[in-house]
């Protein structure tokens, strides 16, 4: 061998990758040479710094991954929790909607029932039965028994109703 040892069998050293043949010549030489131990040693330490950096880097990258992992979490509870709540408000849209629409057969069928022959007398005769009825319940769920004056509370009822029912809607 000429010389000190190259960067590149220095390398080989460190790694080593020596080829068998150059290995115990390149030893030899580093055993007595300063030099080459000094370049050897500088190589190894900035070996291990750049390691430190990369496990530094790798470190922070984890931890960049981990912070944008929760963040994509979050906005993604986030997404659902508004989707849900969407979701829960058209279902009560819906819902309202139905009812709604089937109140207004209701009161549809009904006026149409009262705009028949014998609506109005029909209509009566439920409002009566009705007006008994409720005063029924008064009395088994009341201890207190309001009892109304006479009769024509009854058809007092019944009278205001049918003027409501026979009022015309403005044309
Ligand atoms: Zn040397």
């Amino acid at each position: 061998m000429t010389g000190h040892l190259s960067d590149l069998a220095l390398d080989e050293l460190l790694e080593y990758l020596t080829p068998p043949a150059a290995r115990g010549e390149a030893e030899a030489h580093l055993k007595d040479c300063e030099s080459c131990q000094a370049t050897l040693a500088q190589m190894r330490a900035e070996r291990e710094k750049r390691a430190v950096v990369l496990a530094s880097e790798g470190e922070r990258d984890a931890k960049i991954n981990a912070a944008e992992g929760d963040k994509q979490r979050v906005i993604k509870a986030s997404e659902a929790n508004k989707l849900q709540q969407i979701n829960e408000a058209e279902g009560q849209a819906s819902a309202i909607l139905a009812v709604a629409t089937a109140t207004a057969e209701g009161l549809r069928r009904v006026g149409g029932a009262l705009s028949e022959r014998g609506g109005i007398e029909a209509m009566q005769l439920r409002i009566g039965e009705e007006y008994v009825r409720q005063f029924g319940k008064l009395a088994k769920e009341s201890t207190t028994l309001v009892v109304p004056g006479d009769l024509s509370d009854l058809a007092s009822v019944v009278t205001m109703a049918t003027s409501i029912i026979r009022r015309q809607p403005p044309a």
